[in-house]
């Protein structure tokens, strides 16, 4: 497949939303419009705005025209403000003074009914009839697997951008938002260790990351935080949770005041609990530290889920830079009439576009063991 140059590419932004998509919107527009020469149409919430989008013309031959009449006439800014408008064509203004900003100025959503082959068929019958013969999906792990599906189920021309804080896409060393969200932490991580200095307290810190423990590593390593637990440790058992409140007790023999644990969200617990993991942690800890005879029954551990908070913010210059080599691999891609579907992937330090479905990068598990031991003998007194 080519793309000529009127036919618009698509973009969308999808799953949990991540610092950096604006960043990639814009540069995906800028490139469209200034090196390419192709107008790029952004799709609101996600695949929800094109399912909406294709319900609304549904049955009605007069509903595609009208679609496009909207489109043309509601471009850039006229689009966005009216929340109906699930297609906008954008334009420079549109995307200007966006690039720091977290979220998406698209909307991301989730939609159940894409799972099904017959609404993404539909989907597919509306792009088509749009002249649209690309799009470009950014998201996490579930949003690629839709796009996969659609570059499977169509002749369309699919380019996934990974976008996911938890790094858990592991054929890319990164994923655009993660290295604001490890700034994130590490601005919290400052923020509670006033306190527990001064109070000599213990944090629990609980961090996203389901699949991956990633985003909590790069986090302590670059915040000092005293200890990591991640999902790729294992399960947590009583035992283990008496060993590490054994080696607090010991740094605050030595002389340390005050401890962060950083603990991810997806560390599980044998046997299983429905709690949060800091929930668990402090109940563990504290009733170890205030066993008979114990030094330090005083130690207080405080719990703390930092959730959302972790997904906001401004976006770094490194997730700015890696949505901007996004855009100019996807554009590559896109224009190559022998290029291939595909997901933008950061490896080795160079973008490229691998395969749907491409294997984890060996390096990946490698690197987040030493990374863990790395931290262990950083932060060990
Ligand atoms: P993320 O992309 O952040 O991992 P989700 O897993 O919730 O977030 O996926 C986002 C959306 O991607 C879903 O709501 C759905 O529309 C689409 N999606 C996810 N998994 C699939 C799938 N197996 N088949 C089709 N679409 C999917």
């Amino acid at each position: 497949m080519s793309l000529s140059p009127e036919s618009p590419v698509a973009v969308l932004c999808s799953g949990g939303d991540a610092p950096g998509m604006n960043a990639f919107l814009r540069a995906m527009v800028r490139l469209g419009l200034n090196r390419h020469e192709t107008p790029v149409y952004g799709i609101r919430d996600g695949y929800r705005g094109l399912v909406r989008a294709a319900r609304q013309v549904e049955g009605d031959p007069e509903g595609i025209v009208r679609l496009k009449q909207e489109i043309e006439r509601n471009t850039g800014h006229r689009g966005l403000i009216d929340a109906q408008q699930c297609i906008i064509q954008m334009d420079h203004a549109s995307v200007s003074g966006i690039m720091g900003k977290g979220g998406t100025i698209l909307g991301s959503a989730r939609c159940l009914d894409f799972h099904k082959p017959e609404v993404r068929r539909e989907v597919i019958t509306l792009l088509e009839k749009l002249g649209v013969k690309a799009l470009v999906v950014s998201g996490g792990d579930g949003s690629l697997t839709g796009a996969r599906l659609l570059a499977e189920e169509s002749n369309l021309r699919i380019i996934g951008v990974p976008a996911t804080i938890d790094n858990d896409l592991q054929f890319t060393e990164m994923a655009l938002g993660v290295d604001t969200a490890v700034h994130t932490l590490v601005w919290a991580v400052d923020h509670f260790i006033d306190t527990a200095r001064s109070h000599r307290r213990v944090m629990v810190l609980e961090t996203m990351g389901r699949e991956s423990g990633d985003l909590a590593r790069m986090a302590a390593l670059a915040s000092g935080a005293e200890m990591v637990i991640t999902p790729e440790g294992g399960p947590m058992t009583e035992a283990s949770m008496i060993a590490l409140a054994e080696k607090i007790e010991g740094a605050m023999t030595r002389g340390r005041g005050h401890a962060i644990i950083l603990i991810a969200e997806g560390v599980r617990f044998e046997p299983p609990q429905s709690r949060n993991g800091a929930y668990i942690l402090r109940d563990a800890f504290q009733k170890y530290f205030q066993r008979e005879g114990a030094p330090f029954q005083d130690l207080e551990v405080r719990p703390s889920v930092l959730g959302h908070l972790q997904r906001g913010g401004h976006t770094t210059p490194g997730d700015c830079i890696l949505a901007a080599r996004f855009a100019e691999e996807a554009w590559k891609a896109l224009l190559d009439p022998n290029g291939i579907n595909g997901i933008t992937a950061l490896r080795y330090n160079k973008v490229e576009i691998v395969p749907f479905g491409c294997p984890d990068l060996p390096e990946r598990a490698i690197h987040s063991r030493a990374m863990e031991h790395l931290h262990d003998d950083l932060s060990n007194w």
